[in-house]
């Protein structure tokens, strides 16, 4: 982090405020605000560009400046810092940063005690430090925001700034954010410890992979990438809640450690990622295959009971496990349920091979079997929160 305060920035012939740099050239991108858009085109497009030669002499030998672009969308002619990000600086105002991130609130006051101007003495306001930098000559303060923990890019912070400035753009539309931008989101808020943004951020990413609830049918099929994204995220940034449903992603695939293209995504992951993928794929095929040869009843007993009721034919508990492999298990059922077994679990209930049973087994022991299957579904996905989960406790 680094704040300049101890000049003005430079003013060409008419006034008009350009960029430092001792050094080296850089281009100043013209905002849409800038009154040089009401210039003709030649002598725009020939001031556009400005050299440390045409700047007046500097009167000290302060480290030099970063160079840096500005943002096209985020350059306030009368904010009074430019927050310098992967080289990209957008020029804001610093009290409505301080006002929602507590990461400037902070840097600001450290920035001030080291520069040496007076600290903030028990009690007084932190605005009383800003205007003592003010007063020493630093309208166009300089500050480059580290990347951390994880890498930061230009496009992050001003996803962020969208966000900060114009949070109606979420609240208006009915369409979320996707994930992508709530990466960015983030990334940003956690750095800049923004709580408004990182809990808006992290609430729509835990509802796109949500904790609570099984898989289902009818969800739309993420990919893999997506899933690696959101792993990497979850780990860098300690995101909870998270992490089972991506893991998910890769253990719903048949051929994951066949199939080259998973392969490959697979590899992304750690060693003892992949062999927690690989125990709870063990430990769903082992559950299946116990739920698919399950006869219904209890005890190998029909559940009918009272006269008139119509019983299974069967009623001897060797006959009803025999019968049921023959009515219910077929060899392709058992290996789609293999591979995928959330999925077929739930197909296999909503489909028509309960129904076909009705001829043999009574409606009181097909009912035992529908209602063991959706229970063993949320009991299934119960259970990978002890090998997923634990990989990412709540910071
Ligand atoms: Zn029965």
């Amino acid at each position: 982090m680094h704040i300049d305060d101890s000049e003005s920035a430079p003013s060409m012939p008419d006034g008009k405020d350009v960029v430092p740099e001792p050094s080296t050239t850089i281009t100043l991108k013209r905002s849409a605000a800038d009154p040089i858009e009401s210039q003709d085109d030649a002598t725009a497009s020939k001031r556009a560009k400005v050299t440390s030669a045409e700047l007046p002499p500097k009167t000290n030998t302060k480290a030099p400046e970063p160079p840096y672009q500005q943002s096209d969308e985020f350059w306030y002619p009368d904010g009074n810092i430019v927050i310098i990000v992967n080289e990209t600086g957008f020029r804001l105002f610093l009290s409505r940063l301080r006002q929602y991130c507590k990461f400037f609130e902070r840097e600001i006051l450290e920035t001030a005690q080291n520069a040496s101007l007076p600290a903030p003495e028990n009690g007084e306001d932190a605005s009383q430090v800003d205007k003592d930098l003010e007063s020493e000559g630093a309208p166009n303060r300089l500050y480059t925001l580290q990347e951390g923990p994880g890498p930061l890019a230009a496009m992050d912070f001003m996803i962020f700034l969208r966000a900060l400035e114009t949070p109606l753009q979420y609240a208006a539309s009915s369409q979320s954010p996707d994930q992508t931008s709530c990466i960015s989101l983030l990334k940003v808020a956690k750095k800049v410890e923004c709580d408004a943004v990182l809990n808006f951020a992290t609430d729509h990413l835990r509802a796109m992979w949500p904790l609570t609830t099984p898989p289902s049918t009818q969800d739309r099929d993420k990919t893999l990438p997506e899933a690696n994204a959101i792993l990497d995220i979850a780990r860098t940034y300690q995101v909870s809640g998270v992490s089972r449903r991506a893991f998910y992603e890769f253990l719903r695939r048949q051929n994951l450690w066949t199939k080259p293209l998973f392969r490959r995504r697979l590899s992304s992951l750690s060693e003892s990622d992949i062999l927690s993928i690989f125990r709870a794929r063990l430990d769903l095929q082992r559950k299946w295959t116990g739920l698919l040869f399950t006869p219904p009843g209890a005890e190998g007993r029909c559940l009918a009971i009272g006269r008139g009721t119509k019983k299974c034919q069967w009623s001897d508990e060797d006959a009803r496990e025999r019968n049921w492999r023959a009515d219910f298990v077929t060899q392709s059922l058992l290996e789609m349920g293999l591979g995928n077994p959330f999925y077929h679990l739930q197909n296999t209930l909503e489909g028509d091979a309960f129904k076909s049973l009705e001829r043999s087994w009574c409606a009181a022991c097909i009912e035992e079997r529908k209602s063991a299957w959706a229970a063993a579904r949320l009991s299934w996905w119960d259970s990978l929160g002890e090998i997923f989960d634990l990989k990412f406790p709540d910071s």
